[in-house]
């Protein structure tokens, strides 16, 4: 006899093998392991790393000013707030958008590659790292809305007018690809034993 829980309700039954089965209190399907797991999280992390390019180049806003237009990028942007003196929008967003991002996916892709690449990194390490990235995630929204309240206030002047650039899209993909590549990654793959 084997114990086994569902991942999703945590509810326990005791069965014969690991063959699938469907969890009768949710309706989830309990497997040994998610389905390639590894694998699509791995795919996720570097497409999210390839969008954090676009992200950090690109205009996040387009602002039009007297029906002239004009961008600018996270970086300039934390540049004007810090000559503006305020230091501390200064620091939020570029803690919020480009070194919590940053430490999520290369963390991420770091857990991924001591899974394929054996090392001697012990496991309690590589899920304390995983449990890290996860609690952090939940702040790296903040940006989003550091752009909503500027566009919020900047257009009551009917002057300006500012809208998201390319930068905002990809940042927006790469916010949304690193927590479902989080969420997929199936953490028992780390208990796993190593391939030989
Ligand atoms: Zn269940």
């Amino acid at each position: 006899m084997i114990l086994i829980s569902c991942k999703n309700c945590h509810k326990i039954y005791e069965k014969e093998d690991y063959t699938s089965f469907k969890c009768d209190k949710c309706g989830h399907t309990v497997r040994r392991r998610v389905k390639n797991s590894l694998q699509t999280s791995l795919a996720l992390v570097l497409t999210a790393l390839f969008l954090f390019v676009p992200a950090m180049i690109y205009p996040m806003m387009e602002v039009t000013q007297l029906g002239v237009e004009e961008g600018s990028t996270i970086i300039e942007g934390v540049i004007a707030f810090l000559s503006h003196g305020d230091y501390f929008i200064a620091v939020v967003i570029l803690t919020a958008s480009v070194i919590i991002p940053l430490i999520k996916l290369l963390g991420l892709l770091f857990i991924f590659s001591t899974l394929i690449i054996n090392t001697r990194l012990k496991n309690k390490t590589k899920i304390r790292i995983f449990y890290f990235i996860e609690a952090i995630g939940k702040w790296s929204m903040i940006d989003i809305y550091v752009v909503a309240l500027l566009a919020s206030i900047v257009q009551l002047d009917e002057v300006f007018n500012i809208k998201g650039g390319i930068a905002a899209t990809s940042f927006a993909l790469v916010v949304v690809l690193t927590m479902i590549a989080a969420h997929r990654f199936d953490t028992r793959i780390i208990w796993d034993e190593p391939r030989k």
